[in-house]
Order: C-alpha cells, then sequence, then structure tokens
C-alpha cells in the first residue's frame, strides 16, 4: 500500500471566504500516483472548514448569511470564549461547516458526483493556515 501527506497552506485576505481547492488536491492526487484508494482532506485549524458542495457563488453568499444568522461575529462580547479572543462565532461556523472530506479515488481521480467540489471554508482568516492531504491505496 501507498501513503502520501502533503499539508497546504492559505491565507486569506478576508475574515471569512471560500476557497475551490479541488484543482490543489487533484495536483496532489497526481503526484502521489496512487490509483484506487481514498483520499483524506481536513482542516488542521479549529476555525476552518473543508467540505464538497456546489462551486457556484449565490450558494456561498447563502452559506455567509445562513452562518451569520447561527453565530453572528458581532457584538464579540456576547461570546464567552472572547475573553482573550474574538473568534467564538469561527469555532461554531467550522463546526457546522465540518472538519474534513473523504473522497474515494477510482482509476486515478477524483470520484465525485457531477456537481461536488473541495472547498476550503475560512472563518478568521488573515493568517497562514493549514490543510492536510492524506491518501492511502495502490
Ligand atoms: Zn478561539
Amino acid at each position: 500500500m501507498k501513503s502520501y501527506r502533503k499539508e497546504l497552506t492559505f491565507k486569506t485576505p478576508h475574515r471569512r471566504e471560500f476557497i475551490n481547492i479541488t484543482p490543489d488536491v487533484e495536483e496532489c492526487l497526481r503526484e502521489s500516483g496512487i490509483k484506487e484508494g481514498l483520499l483524506l482532506c481536513n482542516a488542521m485549524h479549529i476555525t476552518a472548514s473543508v467540505f464538497i458542495n456546489d462551486d457556484e457563488s449565490g450558494l456561498h453568499q447563502d452559506y455567509e448569511v445562513w452562518l451569520e444568522k447561527l453565530a453572528p461575529e458581532k457584538p464579540h462580547s456576547q461570546y464567552h470564549h472572547n475573553g482573550y479572543e474574538d473568534n467564538a462565532d469561527a469555532h461554531m461556523k467550522r463546526q457546522i461547516m465540518g472538519r474534513e472530506v473523504v473522497v474515494a479515488i477510482t482509476n486515478g481521480k477524483l470520484d465525485f458526483g457531477t456537481w461536488e467540489r473541495i472547498f476550503y471554508g475560512e472563518f478568521d482568516g488573515k493568517r497562514s493556515k493549514r490543510v492536510l492531504v492524506k491518501i492511502i491505496g495502490e
């Protein structure tokens, strides 16, 4: 069995952002040489997500509005967590959008449904943060 590991780094200019990282993950898969197996991709930070959904900008705006309703960023003082930090909302947004995705690898490709793409969801950005890609198989 082959095994591959890589860390991708993202630094978003805004506090919250969604990035389609499918091309980066596909590059990892090419690099790994693995044709059949499983790929895990996870955020290595507790205020960021990796998730699969549609690459459609309207949907991403809808996520932003929905997440702000569930866990509004401001006022920062509304959260117990915000004693020394201001990112309680980001922890909550990450929780609902998820930590990781697992994708089947078939014939050297991500075995996706038609509209599935992998996204990095940043909720407390403007600093370098890491995403892990781990692939096992043959
Ligand atoms: Zn925090």
